[in-house]
């Protein structure tokens, strides 16, 4: 044998196991996914947990606000590690397909799962939990009797007696986007300014905020998001709160309801498997994991409320497509700095 047949034959020997160890790593291969979260890791970790040891899928993730959450994806383009963005609120997932972040899905199991008024009508993102944004009043000043919608809040008998949370949070831009959609802008408009002028107190800056001063007698009644109500009675049993669900008579549309959710990104580097893990979430078993982790309802209906959660009752929940929280969030807006509600 010659030297030049001796190189070929190592060189080939080279190649051969070359090619069997990368046969071997592909048979062993786990797949991984990227994850960018708006929601906590305390939350989301289990069940990524879950998931991973479910499917043998590795999920890596990276957890912030939504805003720089958002920004880091523009940034990135193409180059983005991520295929998944998990965000709470309807007007937030909007402003990330508005923005070209995410693609559009294509799944029997999602459409099955998330009903309908739940995910972006064009598949870009869909609803994972429930959140139902509601009213809390003080229990001691107000028989639950005297409530009756989210427009009476705006009623001269409860004059100096409300507290809202800031304009500047989403969860009350999508709530007025909400009702500008149902009634139109000029009565929207009429309902957000008789609120204002009810207003006890300059907003505050957070759901708990508003309910502490409620609690205090600061004001009588106020709108927030039931699963901080949860929270806040966890804490704090003796709070003389309750909840009251507003816009529930034959002719009335139902309590507000929102989202948190999640789509694929524009440029997922997997995209198969994250569309997977999308679909998973929407099991019976993972939105147990999220909606009773953080007290909110699931969004697939064939999944039981946590207890605690459905001891609070039963509502009627308004059946407009959750989108309309992000198409009408820039009129909302508008309409809420015309009314100086701030
Ligand atoms: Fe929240």
């Amino acid at each position: 044998m010659d030297k030049h047949q001796s190189l070929l034959r190592r060189l080939s020997g080279i190649f051969a196991a070359t090619a069997m160890l990368s046969v071997a790593m592909t048979a062993f291969a786990t797949s991984e996914i990227v994850v960018y979260s708006a929601r906590n890791e305390q939350l989301i970790k289990p069940l990524f947990d879950a998931y991973t040891k479910e499917t043998g899928t590795t999920i890596k993730f990276l957890t912030d606000k939504e805003g720089p959450l958002l920004q880091k994806l523009k940034a990135e383009g193409a180059n983005t590690p991520a295929d998944i963005l998990i965000t709470v609120d309807a007007g937030n997932l909007w402003q990330a397909s508005n923005l070209g972040l995410l693609q559009p899905v294509k799944s029997k199991t999602l459409l099955d799962n998330v009903p309908a008024h739940l995910r972006d009508p064009a598949n870009q993102w869909f609803g994972l939990s429930v959140r139902a944004r509601t009213i809390i009043y003080n229990k001691d000043k107000v028989k639950p009797a005297a409530l009756s919608t989210y427009e009476d809040l705006g009623n001269p008998k409860w004059k100096d007696r409300l507290c809202l949370r800031t304009s500047k949070a989403v969860y009350n831009q999508s709530l007025v986007a909400m009702m500008i959609n149902e009634y139109g802008e000029p009565k929207t408009e009429k309902i957000v300014k008789s609120w204002v002028a009810n207003l006890a107190t300059s907003p505050l800056s957070n759901d708990t905020r508003a309910m502490e001063a409620v609690a205090a007698g600061q004001c009588d009644m106020t709108v927030v998001n039931t699963y901080y109500y949860g929270a806040l009675m966890k804490k704090k049993p003796k709070l003389p709160l309750a909840i009251f669900w507003p816009n529930q008579n034959t002719k009335d549309s139902g309590v507000h309801v929102n989202i948190s959710g999640a789509g694929v990104t524009r440029h997922a580097k997997h995209r198969a498997d994250a569309v997977k893990f999308l679909e998973w979430m929407s099991s019976e078993k993972a939105q147990n994991l999220l909606a009773d982790a953080n007290m909110e309802y699931p969004v697939n209906p064939k999944v039981k409320t946590d207890a605690e959660v459905a001891a609070w009752g039963e509502f009627k929940q308004n059946p407009i497509n959750v989108v309309k929280a992000g198409e009408l969030q820039a009129t909302a807006v508008k309409l809420m700095d015309r009314v100086r509600y701030k």
